[in-house]
């Protein structure tokens, strides 16, 4: 049996638990209740872990990053943030892809072409890859993509377009923060209207983060490569981004 602490508000029984966060129905059927956990995985569940206070500190950067991509014109699901580890946000049908946008190459890019880390790309790349944790996340073509009718090409034109818009914004602000954004992933999901709204979470979970202040390879990093790699002071790593996060305003 599982046990869900107990969310703020009144909700709706049946909550869907993912690996990071668990997702509550309201009395409004527009409105659901993200609760982040501590709970922590890595190479598709395979290895398992806790951060402590993860849940608050990605809650409140999601939650800040958020209003900051709103404020640049973003249509997100995000409403308001309830609790230090949960938050309001609008129903959508999450489409089953995870759209990757890269800066600089590193983790699966590295393993798959070669491309040495840290290697500076000539322009952002925007990849598609299959939420299918049974299939392990594959990495699609396009025309397998439309082949398994994962989305329509009017979606997929959508979708690069604002992660390209999402990575000026992120980028900009992250480089305010003294952080450089190596890469990150995005969900998008469709509300009832038909319209594209950005999804899920962002946050160190979610996006590899490196410290401009630091020049080791392994010093610099300030995201779940943490606790992917092993490197040890996880925690401490997302307070930073936390810290440095929510110093710098949101600003059109
Ligand atoms: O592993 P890979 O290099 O493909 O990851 C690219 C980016 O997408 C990283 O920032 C990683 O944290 C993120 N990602 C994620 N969830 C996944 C796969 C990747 O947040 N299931």
């Amino acid at each position: 049996m599982t046990f869900f602490s107990k969310p703020s508000a009144h909700v709706c029984p049946n909550p869907v638990e993912g690996k990071a966060k668990i997702l509550y129905a309201t009395d409004d059927p527009e409105v659901l209740l993200t609760h982040f956990k501590d709970d922590a995985t890595a190479f598709n569940a395979q290895k398992r872990g806790s951060i402590l206070g993860k849940g608050e500190m990605n809650c409140a950067i999601s939650s800040h990053l958020f209003q900051l991509l709103e404020a640049a014109g973003i249509p997100t699901h995000w409403l308001k943030r309830t609790a230090p580890n949960e938050m309001q946000v609008r129903a959508v049908k999450i489409l089953p892809l995870e759209v990757v946008v890269r800066n600089i190459a590193a983790g699966s890019l590295c393993q798959q072409t070669g491309l040495a880390l840290g290697t500076v790309l000539p322009q952002p790349l925007v990849e598609f890859y299959y939420k299918n944790d049974g299939l392990g996340d594959p990495l699609l073509t396009l025309d397998r993509l439309f082949l398994i009718g994962l989305a329509t090409p009017e979606q997929v034109e959508t979708l690069r377009t604002q992660a390209l818009q999402i990575n000026v914004v992120l980028s900009d602000f992250f480089q305010k923060c003294g952080i450089t954004l190596v890469d990150f992933k995005l969900e998008f999901g469709v509300n009832g209207q038909g319209q594209i709204l950005l999804a899920d979470e962002i946050s160190p979970d979610t996006c590899r983060l490196w410290n401009q202040a630091e020049t080791d390879p392994k010093q610099r990093v300030l995201d779940k490569d943490r606790f992917r790699q092993d490197l040890g002071n996880v925690e401490a790593a997302y307070r930073q981004v936390l810290e440095r996060v929510l110093a710098q305003p949101i600003s059109p």
